[in-house]
């Protein structure tokens, strides 16, 4: 059975910045990563730009250089790849770790291929892999999606787009410009005040002028193969639909921390108790990083103030040595 030093699970921008720390700081690691490198980023829509610039995205002050100031996901895909190749990290691809066992000093990391011995353990899983479900009939069908891709797919079809973040937003109005039949169903008053500065205007303007339909304080109450129906302050509504995103956020595998042992907090936010000194939980030697940090609260977390976590978890690891 190999042994490391740290066991990082998840090849995310912040499982590769911890594993290149404990790199530079001459710890044995493996990160293990169940799909591609930085999976969550691969599945991101094909145009998407992040709302920071491509030196806040940077892991271990590797420059990040970028067409414009806010990268594409592609050109983050290029970079982080960079990051893997050319440091030779030791990562494994497409291998799921399914449990963690700590026996006495060592941890015990099994995977869907392998088991490892580690001393140290960090969980940098994200939010990615589990959609907030709306729980209504026909959610199931395979019209509905939790995730958006290309714009292309839906020209020229009737879409609904539910949510009022930035994804939901971006989506809307990518599809809307590629020809579908785009209606927005916002579960609150307005589109939401986090929505990226230039691009809210951008989606006030298109409802304002009818272009994107827009309906508030509205929820949807099922949907069927060819239509979907919703509530709405001046009662319920059915629209003609063929397609429809479901952009209600992501939620880590809580499920998995608990697994681990991880206490999260009793509240709806469910936060995983961590000490933010170390990033360590109440596991010892079981260390937190990431947007997985958050709990419930996703927005919390990002690439920008979590990539600080490495340095943090391999120092505290040093420090223990
Ligand atoms: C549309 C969108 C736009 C965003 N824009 C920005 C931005 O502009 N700036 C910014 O800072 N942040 C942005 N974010 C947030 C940012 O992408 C996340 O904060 C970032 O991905 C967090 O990195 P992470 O490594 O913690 O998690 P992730 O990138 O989610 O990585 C977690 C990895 O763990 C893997 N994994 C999960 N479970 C297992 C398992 N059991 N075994 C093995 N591997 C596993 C997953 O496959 C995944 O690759 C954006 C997010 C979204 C959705």
């Amino acid at each position: 059975m190999q042994e490391f030093d740290v066991a990082i699970i998840g090849g995310g921008p912040i499982g590769i910045a911890c594993g290149l720390e404990a790199k530079k700081q001459g710890l044995s690691y493996i990160i293990i990563e169940k799909g591609p490198i930085v999976n969550s980023l691969f599945n991101y829509p094909v145009n998407m730009q992040f709302f920071s610039s491509s030196e806040k995205l940077e892991i271990d002050e590797i420059p990040f250089i970028s067409k414009e100031a806010k990268p594409k996901r592609n050109e983050a895909l290029e970079y982080y790849r960079r990051i893997v190749t050319s440091n030779q990290l030791n990562i494994h691809l497409f291998e799921t770790v399914l449990n963690v066992e700590k026996q006495g000093d060592f941890f015990f990391v099994d995977s869907n291929k392998d088991q490892y011995r580690a001393k140290n353990v960090v969980v940098a899983t994200g939010f990615y892999d589990l959609p907030n479900k709306m729980n209504v009939p026909g959610e199931d069908l395979p019209k509905v999606s939790h995730y958006y891709n290309d714009p292309h797919f839906y020209a020229s079809q009737k879409l609904a787009v539910i949510g009022a973040s930035n994804s939901a937003i971006d989506a809307a109005l990518e599809c809307w410009r590629k020809g579908a039949e785009v209606t927005l169903i916002i579960r609150g008053p307005e589109v939401g005040q986090r929505v990226k500065y230039w691009v809210r205007p951008d989606i006030i303007n298109r409802i304002e002028e009818g272009s994107i339909k827009a309906y508030y304080h509205a929820t949807v109450k099922e949907i069927t193969p060819s239509e979907i129906i919703i509530n709405t302050p001046e009662g319920e509504v059915t629209l003609e639909n063929d397609f429809v995103l479901a952009l209600t956020g992501y939620m880590p595998n809580f499920e998995f921390l608990e697994k681990l042992g991880i206490e999260l907090s009793k509240d709806e936010k469910r936060l995983p108790s961590y000490d933010p000194e170390t990033m360590e939980t109440n596991i010892q030697g079981l260390f937190l990083a990431g947007v997985i940090c958050g709990g419930m609260e996703t927005h919390k977390w990002f690439i920008e103030n979590s990539r600080i976590h490495a340095p943090i978890i391999m120092q505290a690891i040093l420090n223990k040595n």
